[in-house]
């Protein structure tokens, strides 16, 4: 889907216009802690048109200034949106910030949409005409609170907004392989990327047709062609302060729309921390193949790599079954391994179980291994299906609740059968009374 990005000061009213186009009044928070800003993309539906909204104002107040988070804003949204609602107060006027993201915007030829905020009295609307002043067309005068002229500026939106473009991996069959390659800053992402496409192998290809840098790299490994997505980000080094972690994971978030498997690199000099543990969230919960790159391999002693092993037993159990590759991007140790890990995650992703397997194993799985006695019942799986792929996704029809340690030991069970080396799996469960 194409990508909008809404950028502004502090206080301009951002969030509160992106519940509105995701028309609900509930702030955009989400309940657990710790996650709160990983989630920044939502989906969005006007006129019958559908693209991600991203909303940039998680992060800002923070040491850099305003004037550098919104800074950094502006040039996330260039590498990552098809188009850009820049958000002034109306009532406050045109600051210095406002023209400095303009200028950001302008330079790299992405389509601006002007929402003037906060115009909230009926007869407001030519106060916010001044606005023309800034040099990025019609301000749209907007009560995000209120709901006032948001219809109009969303119209205004969806002619920016490309048709959405070929670029989510539903869309496209047969391309080169789309490769997400992330991992928290210094994992050693562009080293790798460097290693892998030598000058003369790499292609740099303009998707999207639009001025803004080239976002994927086309490599040749193993006589093949694999597309690495936003790749941008990782070239550029963007190194903010305060904030990179946040716009880390936009850009991790953003990759992993585009691609079809994820390679997360790991840095095996240093203890595996929650970071690292949150990236490989995201890929699962994407619901990308996944591989794990241990980097930096030829710095490995004894003594760490004995403490290595017993950090990945420990923060790294629920994905035992990403395939693993100790390489280094520098030496160039095993890099040959990721090709042949890439290929049997994606095989699992797409790979579909028969029916009539699925059903003997769960039924043979029922007999000998039945779900616990829970009040005098004993709820079964009568039947299972596998609904769908890229990862896949099954459904089990059950006679009554399944506890979540009996979901996760069928799933454990599923991956013992069938292999799924390299995919997350999805359950759900539906209760036939
Ligand atoms: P990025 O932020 O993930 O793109 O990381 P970089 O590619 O910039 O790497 C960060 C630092 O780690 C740089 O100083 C690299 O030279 C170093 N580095 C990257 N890969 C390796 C490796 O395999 N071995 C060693 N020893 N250093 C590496």
């Amino acid at each position: 889907l194409p990508v909008l990005a809404v950028v502004g000061r502090p206080n301009v009213g951002k969030s509160t216009l992106v519940n509105r186009i995701l028309g609900r009044r509930e702030a955009v928070v989400e309940d657990r802690p710790g996650v709160t800003r990983d989630r920044v993309t939502y989906e969005a539906e006007w006129a019958g048109r559908r693209f991600k909204v991203v909303d940039t104002g998680g992060w800002e107040q923070d040491v850099l200034g305003i004037q550098a988070s919104v800074a950094a804003q502006a040039e996330f949204a260039i590498e990552t949106a098809d188009a850009v609602v820049l958000v002034v107060d109306a009532t406050v006027g045109v600051t210095d910030t406002d023209s400095a993201v303009v200028k950001l915007l302008r330079k790299a030829g992405k389509p601006v949409v002007l929402c003037a905020n906060k115009v909230d009295g009926p007869n407001m609307e030519a106060d916010a005409a001044y606005l023309w002043s800034l040099g990025v067309g019609e301000p749209h005068p907007v009560s995000a609170l209120h709901g006032r002229g948001t219809g109009d500026m969303l119209d205004a939106v969806l002619e920016a907004l490309p048709e959405a473009p070929a670029q989510t991996f539903g869309d496209i069959v047969g391309g080169p392989r789309r490769i997400a390659l992330i991992g928290r800053p210094n994992v050693g992402k562009s080293s790798l990327l460097n290693k892998v496409a030598n000058e003369d192998r790499v292609v740099v290809d303009a998707t999207a047709g639009t001025t803004r840098d080239p976002v994927d790299e086309l490599v040749e490994l193993a006589d093949k062609t694999w597309r690495f997505v936003d790749t941008a980000g990782i070239r550029r080094k963007v190194h903010l302060q305060g904030g990179a972690d946040y716009y880390a994971s936009l850009r991790t978030a953003a990759a992993l729309e585009k691609a079809e498997a994820a390679v997360v690199l790991i840095d095996v000099t240093e203890p595996i921390s929650v970071q690292d543990t949150r990236i490989i969230t995201m890929a699962v919960e994407a619901g990308r193949a996944l591989v794990i790159a241990y980097n930096k391999w030829d710095t490995l002693d004894e003594e760490r790599r004995y403490y290595l092993e017993r950090e990945i037993e420990q923060e790294l159990v629920r994905v035992r079954w990403a395939p693993r590759v100790n390489i280094s991007a520098r030496t160039g140790r095993h890099l040959e391994k990721l090709v042949p890990a890439m290929e049997t995650a994606l095989e699992s992703w797409e790979s579909r179980v028969p029916t009539g397997r699925l059903n003997g194993f769960l039924g043979e799985l029922v007999a000998s291994h039945p779900h616990p006695v829970r009040g005098g019942k004993q709820p079964r799986i009568l039947f299972g299906t596998q609904a769908g792929t890229r990862p896949p996704r099954f459904v089990l029809f059950a006679s009554g609740f399944l506890e979540a340690s009996y979901r996760r030991f069928v799933e454990r069970r599923l991956r013992e059968e069938f292999g799924f080396e390299g995919t997350p799996i999805q359950l759900s469960v539906r209760v036939r009374e």
